[in-house]
């Protein structure tokens, strides 16, 4: 496995020079891998979440939640988002096998910063829901630790979590793409029912959320569509701190290329100043703090 820093999230939350210039480690080293387990072990070891399929992870400062933070991206995600940055994280099984036992030393290694820091874990994807056992254990261990939990989710699996692994989260990036089932077909080609009965159960068990809506020109950028995202977040009540509007851009068509899917915004351009403004504008109408 390669090396595998990141130059822009799977939810386009930076630029890649921003970014990079707030990572300070990252890639697939220092973990044991489970390599000589055969297919049908892996796959209960995958089922107990003794190992988890990681793409990579990275240390990085207020990018993925609050202070400094160990961001690990899960391989897998059952979307296929026409905006997606990383097309590299959809299929679990290129993703690298990593022990439960082996994720949480290296946060029991930088336990110390992430606390002075009030930074903490972040687990991403690809679509981190997509290996609860793995995920919630690392959570479990995480907390135990006095350590902040993120999970940074498009929340479409939210069957797949209970509500005490939901407890051990402190804070959700959910990601809204679309505000009805249509235009969240066409984006993603998914359903979007899932995400707001996973932002409402967020909600009721006290969980902050971050929304996170990607703004394309031409896909999810008309007044209706916001307006409907908007009143989806009304739903989270208090739970939701602030509202991210993420702006469209192509760092990620190289990797389309390179995996040679069709892209099918190939040409699409980023958002204009004034529809950025339009679109911050309309969520603060309904009273939220918009970034
Ligand atoms: S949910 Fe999946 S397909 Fe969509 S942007 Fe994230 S990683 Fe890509």
């Amino acid at each position: 496995m390669t090396t595998a820093f990141r130059t822009t999230t799977p939810h386009m939350l930076r630029g890649s020079e921003s970014y990079r210039s707030r990572i300070l480690m990252g890639g697939l080293s220092g973990f044991e891998s489970p390599i000589g387990l055969d297919r049908r072990d892996r796959m209960e070891a995958l089922r107990t979440g003794d190992i988890g399929f990681v793409h990579s992870w990275d240390i990085n400062t207020s990018v993925d939640g609050p202070g400094t933070r160990m961001t690990v991206f899960m391989s897998g995600c059952p979307l296929r988002c026409q905006y997606c940055q990383n097309p590299d994280t959809w299929r679990m099984r290129d993703g690298s096998p990593v022990y439960l036992k082996a994720m949480v030393a290296k946060i029991d290694r930088y336990k110390d910063l992430f606390k002075a820091t009030g930074g903490g874990i972040t687990f991403s994807g690809g679509e981190s829901m997509m290996q609860p056992a793995f995920v919630s254990r690392v959570f479990r261990a995480t907390k135990e630790m006095g350590v902040h939990t993120c999970l940074d989710t498009s929340g479409f699996l939210n069957a797949n979590y209970t509500d005490e692994m939901i407890d051990d989260i402190d804070l959700c990036l959910l990601d809204v793409k679309s505000g009805d089932e249509e235009t969240y077909h066409r984006v993603t080609g998914g359903t979007l029912a899932p995400t707001i009965a996973f932002g409402e159960r967020l909600a009721a068990r006290g969980t902050k959320i971050w929304i996170r809506f990607v703004l394309v020109p031409g896909l999810t950028d008309s007044v209706e569509n916001v307006e409907n995202v908007a009143r989806i977040c009304e739903r989270f009540g208090d739970a939701v701190e602030h509202v991210d509007v993420l702006g469209f851009h192509q760092l990620g068509r190289p990797k389309w290329h390179e995996l040679r899917i069709p892209y099918p915004l190939e040409d699409r351009k980023g958002p204009s100043k004034e529809l950025r403004k339009r679109v911050r504008r309309q969520f603060q109408d309904h009273g939220f703090v918009v970034y």
